[in-house]
């Protein structure tokens, strides 16, 4: 299970999407017509699986992490039910998971739509459609926390207005407060935020996760 979950496989990652975008480089610089057509989708399936690898591996991860705190609680050990449970839960979780590792969602993952733009600013076409505009915009949008005004690190998202937090501050500001808590961004008419109501964006958490490794 430990090979698994080793932050090995998260270099793999990396390593393997940076070799993507370096191949699809070369492949534009020094091949034509069908053969660098078909090189580019071998590429643009490679970083699919990367992505869906990545996935896989922060869900494996997040599991074991609470496993981990459950164990230190009862002071066990890491035995066979423990790696029972993990694969039970794991099995779970990508269950749940099934519509995020899709094609159609994968390849509005900003690492997919990087190698996208490389090829069509080098093809010369544009971007497909709106949708792929949105994306884009979404990409190069700042997550900044509406309290501290700091690059939101655990994005949360409220569920009531859509606003979104970072996750450890806005936790600060409802256990500091006596009262009820108002929605900080400008504007916003929701004036009794609840822990209940808010959720980790795990969209937004990619693709503040994939800014910080570039
Ligand atoms: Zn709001």
């Amino acid at each position: 299970m430990s090979s698994l979950l080793e932050d090995r496989q998260l270099k793999y990652i990396k390593t393997g999407t940076e070799l993507v975008i370096e191949t699809v480089k070369s492949v534009l610089e020094h091949l034509e017509g069908e053969e660098r057509m078909e090189l580019l989708e071998e590429q643009r399936q490679q970083i699919l699986e990367y992505l869906r690898l990545e996935i896989k591996y922060t869900t494996g991860k997040s599991i074991l992490k609470n496993l981990e705190e459950h164990l230190k609680t009862k002071e066990g050990t890491m035995d066979t039910d423990m790696v029972a449970e993990f694969e039970k839960r794991y099995e779970e979780e990508l269950k749940n998971k099934a519509k995020e590792l899709t094609d159609e969602s994968l390849k509005k993952n900003p690492k997919y739509l990087k190698v996208e733009q490389l090829i069509s600013s080098k093809l010369g076409g544009g971007l497909a459609d709106d949708e792929d505009l949105v994306c884009a915009e979404e990409e190069t949008r700042q997550y900044i926390d509406p309290w501290s005004k700091k690059k939101i690190e655990i994005p949360v998202k409220n569920k009531v207005c859509g606003h979104h937090y970072d996750k450890e501050t806005a936790l600060k500001m409802l256990q500091r407060s006596k009262g009820k808590v108002k929605c900080p961004v400008v504007g916003c008419s929701n004036n009794n935020l609840k822990q209940t109501e808010l959720e980790v964006d795990q969209e937004v958490q990619m693709i503040i996760a994939s800014r910080n490794e570039q």
